[in-house]
């Protein structure tokens, strides 16, 4: 037996606009594709990074043979009332299995099963989970949307079933309905203070939309919505800010410096056999995440081998590094950044600092032995905003004002540390090439987030600018020479 074999193909309908770039002389709008001019399924697939056609959305059509228990047939060409590839794909299956358009009566379609909110968020997070290179800390973000925030909203607008949010409008009103469910940065409210209603920050919005969007898109392809309603065709509209950095004061890091020595060092036989020095250990720490501009996990992870002689305008030694953005993302950039001894005057010895820390399982810094790498992280993570809470103390007692809930400028983080080292580094004429190899990180993106530091780049431009308008007078002068000789 021959296997079936049936075609997929559009069929062009009246609005179709054709590969959008012809343009027809005589209406001046796009030309559309003609009706018979078939598009198939390998056309639209890129071949040698080309495709042969540029594909439409017009609806997908299906022709060919299929077998009804043994039987050939034929099937006419036949709307699949679908304009995706992949969906229609699904619908093929289906003819071929059941040898025809038309499902046997025994076969029960899974979408006009009801299927609850939750059950919907359930077997979307469960394929989200399976899916290669989606990790925890992803993951746990798709969850803050779809199981704080998706489940209770439909609770609130007392939907049950997913079918039931088959429209814009739902989830227009669901993304309004988003605030910052934790305004006070995990901080329990004061004795009489009220939880102030923030909203949700942009950038936290468009990551949301992008999430939402994911699940409406797998809810259609379950066919339990009809259409992707959270798309920007539908007027979901995202916009990405990029909120400029700012470092912390010079006020604030001597407050948090200061914070670190009412950590205590602990007790009890750990202590003992670790050499552990909580307050000490912190404050070093900190001072490296300043000094270096190296993220926390990169720091955590410092071996003592890297910390190497340096010989040079007065440094003993330096970092011998390789910052970089993320595990998937790894480009070579080693660099030596150059660490103060004794040598810079108004700045802690942070050579000698971190030569005296106990050496950790024999060639760190500051990981220690137990738990994996990832516990280690976020267990220094929150000595540091432990320490930043010790600092708000401190803050209070001496009378700072407070604003947006905190003594701080603004919220504090352990990043901040590298926005600091970035900063300053900037304001004081660092060339901008040189911030963005010891970040690890391209000059467009440090020129973006921390431009009006970028002192070296301003004076560079302000002279561009001073000679272009010197020029500019010199070129009007001998214009005005030139018409008061037509005069005369
Ligand atoms: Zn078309």
């Amino acid at each position: 037996m021959t296997p079936a074999n049936l075609k997929l193909f559009r069929r062009h309908e009246s609005t179709c606009t054709g590969d959008g770039k012809t343009i027809d002389p005589q209406t001046g709008k796009p030309r559309p594709y003609k009706k018979e001019f078939r598009i198939y399924e390998e056309d639209a697939i890129k071949r040698k990074r080309r495709r042969s056609v540029v594909d439409c959305s017009c609806t997908i059509y299906a022709e060919g043979t299929v077998y009804k228990k043994g039987v050939k047939l034929y099937v006419r060409p036949k709307s699949t009332a679908t304009r995706k590839w992949e969906d229609a794909r699904k619908v093929r299956e289906n003819w071929i299995a059941w040898g025809g358009a038309q499902a046997p009566v025994e076969h029960v379609n899974p979408a006009d099963e009801l299927v609850t909110v939750p059950n919907a968020v359930q077997k979307f997070l469960t394929t989200k989970k399976n899916q290669p290179g989606v990790g925890d800390e992803r993951l746990a973000d798709v969850k803050r949307l779809v199981e704080l925030r998706l489940i209770p909203f439909a609770e609130s607008k007392r939907i049950t079933f997913i079918q039931e949010m088959d429209n814009a409008d739902v989830w227009a009103v669901f993304r309004d309905s988003w605030k910052n469910l934790n305004p006070l940065h995990n901080r329990k409210p004061k004795p009489g203070e009220a939880v102030p209603d923030t909203a949700l920050g942009q950038n936290t919005v468009s990551k949301h939309v992008g999430t939402l969007r994911e699940f409406i898109r797998f809810c259609v392809s379950r066919e339990w919505l009809a259409d992707n309603w959270a798309s920007a065709e539908h007027g979901m509209k995202v916009s990405k800010v990029i909120e400029p950095k700012e470092p912390f004061s010079h006020q604030e890091l001597e407050y948090i410096y200061k914070a670190t020595e009412s950590k205590t060092d602990g007790h009890g036989f750990k202590v003992k056999r670790t050499g552990q020095q909580n307050a000490w250990e912190v404050l070093v720490f900190i001072w490296t995440l300043r000094y270096t501009g190296l993220r926390i996990s990169d720091v955590v992870q410092l071996a003592t081998r890297q910390l190497v002689p340096f010989d040079a305008y007065g440094y003993s030694h330096a970092l011998w590094c390789h910052p970089m953005k993320t595990k998937e993302h790894r480009e070579v950039n080693f660099v030596h950044i150059p660490i103060q001894a004794a040598n810079l005057p108004g700045h802690p010895n942070l050579v000698k600092a971190l030569q005296g820390l106990p050496v950790k399982q024999g060639r760190y810094f500051f990981l220690g032995g137990e738990g994996t790498l990832r516990t280690n992280i976020s267990s220094w993570r929150s000595r540091v905003n432990d320490v930043f809470r010790l600092a708000e103390t401190i803050m209070e007692r001496d009378g700072l004002p407070i604003r947006n809930g905190t003594h701080f400028a603004e919220h504090p983080h352990p990043h901040k540390f590298r926005h600091t080292f970035a900063a300053t580094l900037l304001q004081v004429g660092v060339p901008l090439r040189i911030v963005a190899q010891y970040l690890g990180d391209t000059e467009e993106t440090v020129r973006k987030h921390y431009a009006k530091f970028c002192k070296a780049e301003q004076l560079e431009a302000a002279a561009v600018l001073a000679e272009g308008m010197r020029k500019l007078t010199q070129v009007q002068t001998a214009e005005q020479r030139g018409s008061l000789h037509v005069v005369r």
